[in-house]
């Protein structure tokens, strides 16, 4: 029996944990899968939102696209404008509108036009007077000035009559008579017919002249200086008089932003200086008509088919310039269009498109204002799908435990009937076959005596009482799983129970070698108790009392009313238990039995459906115990109410 029961629970354990393996298979695998679907599903929507959002937005890019492109078309007309238009004067015009920081023009065979950095200059007749003036200028100025006067009142030619009123001039300032050169230099070398007289280097002599007169005002004549310096500024910044060299344009503006900083001299001479700059650093021949850098750091330049007109910019005002002409009023307030130049990378950009062809290398990209709202969109989404995701996967797991605490109870359930079937075969097996064995005995002897057939017949009635309370227990035990087991709890007196129990061992128990007392008084209280399943738990103590003493048994059975509970107590001088057997015994068809010992006629249910029935009373059982001092297995149960 020990065989049979062991091999039926390693099996229902093995069967159990291969249940909970697959079970644990079964949740985790479709879980791990979902929890991968829900992720990829998450990131599938943000590239579809981003997607939609690149849609959206592609229409402002192309649009964005094809004004950058007409913006260089543009430059077209005014590149051939040079032909029929002055260069200084386009070049002031373009500057002045902020089509480009400088301009350079060219004529059909590729010279410069504009800036140009000098002028052919008639020279004069230098006589006696001019050679002995020169001469003077060092050691007697007050002397030159006056053989430069008399040079210049003597010419009729407004060359020579400039140029000597501009040395009598400086002549006048070495002579230390400041106030004599301001009156001539403002005065008569002002003179209308002065006004386009050049010196030998082809520079205009009246303005240079206005200069020197700035220069030596003094601070007090504030109103002077202001009217000289408007003056001087008006005059180099007429770009419609051809007359003045860029050179000297570039050398007029630069003295008059250090002595009358209030005079606005912006955004000419900036311009004059890059397009000088340009002009003096290695450039290819004919310019590209491309936007490409130019050999100037931070400049790019941009010649229009034709050759005639090189655009020049600095890169913060190109992209000033080229952000206006793309803006489009009907683009989303959350986003903008930036134009990148080759090689940069700027940040948070949703969509980039080539310039054009006008602009190579160069992007158009499309920006959002806030990197943070499309990540905010998208982990919107991303987060429901998780809480679905997650949800679901929890709503398996519990599934999951259900069914595993279903599987359990289904196996446990196998199991015990798989116990059951295999102690109820063997354990009836013992007492039918002493019972047929005595039988056919007496069937067997030929004659036997009166004394020795009584024997074999009270032998044969205790194998059929064993068999009787076998089946009794089996049949409680059966009904008390199956939860069929129904409690008549009714108020009874404590004595009549125990004097059932005892009355129905005690015929057995008189034998010659037991020693059974009982000790129940009469005056014990109620309790609340099915009558007929606590006499079968006090029968199971008993006998099992008997079973397990040696071949003198003593047995006491004793009642008593003790703190709120009446307690019958069932002690025997047997074998007694071990600690560890003691927590062990009331599970079912758990035995005590050592390797080899006979079988007593027991299947291990007894005390398991003590333990029913006490629990069912809300009452307890102990047991106290040690090997070879017997035992004393005590039920506790509650006085009923009155
Ligand atoms: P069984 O049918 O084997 O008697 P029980 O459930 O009644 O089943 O008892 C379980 C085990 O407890 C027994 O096998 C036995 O080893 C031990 N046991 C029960 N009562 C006593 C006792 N009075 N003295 C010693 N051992 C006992």
């Amino acid at each position: 029996m020990h065989l049979l029961r062991s091999s039926s629970g390693t099996i229902g354990r093995t069967a159990g944990a291969w249940l909970t393996l697959l079970l644990l298979f079964v949740v985790l695998v479709p879980s791990a899968c979902l929890l991968w679907f829900v992720n990829r599903a998450a990131e599938n929507e943000n590239l579809a939102v981003r997607q939609k959002l690149v849609e959206a937005y592609r229409a402002h890019l192309l649009l964005a696209q094809e004004r950058a492109q007409s913006y260089w078309l543009r430059l077209g007309p005014d590149s051939a404008a040079v032909e029929h238009e002055s260069a200084p004067a386009l070049f002031a015009r373009l500057v002045r509108d902020g089509v480009a920081d400088a301009v350079v023009g060219f004529d059909a065979s590729g010279l410069v036009l504009y800036p140009n950095d000098s002028r052919p200059s008639a020279a004069v007749v230098v006589d006696r007077r001019w050679r002995e003036a020169r001469v003077c200028e060092q050691t007697d100025p007050r002397q030159a000035a006056t053989l430069y006067a008399s040079i210049a009142a003597d010419s009729d030619s407004p060359e020579t009559t400039a140029r000597a009123l501009q040395a009598q001039a400086r002549c006048l300032v070495r002579a230390s008579e400041p106030a004599a050169a301001i009156e001539l230099l403002t005065g008569p070398l002002a003179a209308e017919k002065l006004h386009d007289a050049l010196d030998p280097q082809g520079r205009l002599i009246a303005p240079n002249a206005a200069l020197m007169a700035l220069e030596l005002l003094p601070a007090e004549a504030a109103v002077r200086r202001r009217d000289l310096a408007q003056e001087i500024a008006d005059r180099a910044l007429d770009y419609r008089d051809p007359s003045m060299t860029s050179a000297q344009r570039r050398f007029l503006l630069r003295e008059l932003s250090q002595l009358a900083p209030a005079v606005s001299t912006s955004p000419f001479l900036a311009a004059e200086d890059l397009a000088a700059r340009w002009l003096a650093a290695p450039r290819s021949t004919p310019p590209e008509a491309t936007l490409c850098r130019s050999s100037v750091e931070d400049v790019w330049q941009f010649a229009p088919p034709g050759g005639r007109l090189v655009f020049l910019h600095r890169t913060d005002a190109l992209l000033a310039r080229l952000h206006t002409a793309i803006t489009q009023p009907e683009i989303p307030a959350d986003v903008r269009i930036d134009l990148v130049p080759p090689g940069a990378e700027p940040k948070g950009v949703l969509l980039t498109l080539p310039a054009g062809s006008a602009m190579p290398e160069w992007r158009l990209a499309l920006v959002f204002l806030d990197p943070g709202a499309l990540t905010a969109a998208t982990s919107a989404r991303s987060t429901f799908y998780l809480w679905i995701g997650g949800l679901t996967v929890v709503f398996v797991v519990l599934l999951a435990c259900l069914t595993w605490k279903l599987l359990q109870r289904q196996l446990a359930l196998t199991r015990l009937r798989n116990d059951l079937v295999a102690n109820v075969t063997h354990e009836l097996k013992t007492p039918l076959a002493s019972m047929r064995l005595f039988v056919e005995t007496i069937l067997a002897a030929p004659a036997l005596d009166e004394k020795t057939v009584r024997e074999y017949l009270t032998l044969i009635a205790q194998e059929n009482l064993r068999l009787s309370r076998l089946i009794d227990n089996f049949l409680t035990f059966s009904r008390i799983e199956r939860k069929k087991y129904v409690y008549d709890l009714r108020p009874v007196e404590a004595s009549e129970i125990a004097e059932c129990a005892a009355a129905a061992v005690r015929e057995r128990f008189n034998a010659p070698e037991c020693t059974f007392t009982t000790d129940i008084p009469a005056d014990l209280p109620a309790i609340e108790a099915d009558a007929g399943a606590l006499v079968t738990a006090l029968i199971n103590l008993l006998d099992n009392a008997w079973k397990y003493s040696g071949d003198t048994k003593r047995i006491a059975f004793a009642v008593r009313a003790h703190g709120g509970s009446v307690e019958f107590a069932v002690t025997d001088n047997g074998i007694g238990l071990a600690p560890r057997d003691r927590q062990r015994i009331f599970r079912r068809f758990y035995q005590v039995r050592p390797q080899g010992s006979p079988a007593n006629g027991g299947c291990g249910l007894g005390l398991s459906i003590v333990h029913s029935i006490v629990d069912a009373h809300c009452g307890t059982i102990c047991v106290d115990s040690a090997p070879g001092c017997g035992s004393t297995f005590t039920i506790a149960l509650p006085i009923a109410r009155p």
